[in-house]
């Protein structure tokens, strides 16, 4: 979604949008969205500088880190992003603001791209790392085997020495 700025001189717009299926892709393979994700918010313009301020829901999936099955998280979070024009930024005024709000963005002062916000922040958003319940046993260090779904009969001791350091490895 591009929310266009004519128009919206020195005065706020709101914004809200819900994403269907497949619209909004994410440039990591780590991450599926599941669900709609929604956004909301408010675009302020003040001469040359806009300021999107709103918050957004989504579902993604992730890898548990331990097991490797898919587990879906919740994801909300609520931001402020603030741009200037190009022209602006160079300015030696726009300079100084630069240095005290490192979170400015460029734009081409016609539209903001919303998408590419909320791209953006939901990847910030979403954990590291995840583990699909706190008894996950993870993968066998022997033989592999996913031990949720079965125990194997490998000796604990007979750790494979490449996965020693892994043993005692918290997430
Ligand atoms: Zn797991
Ligand atoms: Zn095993």
């Amino acid at each position: 979604m591009r929310v266009e700025l004519a128009g919206l001189e020195n005065r706020a717009g709101r914004f809200t949008h819900e994403y269907a299926a497949g619209e909004l892709v994410l440039d990591d393979d780590r991450v599926v969205l599941t669900g709609t994700p929604k956004v909301s918010g408010c675009i302020s313009r003040a001469e040359h500088r806009v300021v999107v301020e709103g918050e957004f829901t989504a579902a993604a999936e992730v890898e548990c880190d331990r097991c490797l099955q898919p587990v879906e998280l919740p994801i909300s979070s609520d931001f402020r992003v603030e741009y200037v024009t190009a022209e602006t930024y160079k300015s030696r005024e726009t300079a100084e603001l630069g240095q005290e709000d490192l979170t400015l963005s460029i734009f081409d002062g016609e539209f903001i791209d919303v998408d590419e916000i909320v791209r953006e922040q939901l990847l910030l958003a979403i954990p590291t790392h995840a583990i699909c319940q706190d008894s996950c046993k993870g993968f066998c260090p022997v033989c592999g085997a996913d031990k949720n779904a079965a125990d194997c009969n490998c000796n604990a001791t007979e750790i494979d020495p490449r996965w020693m350091g892994l043993r005692d490895l918290r997430f």
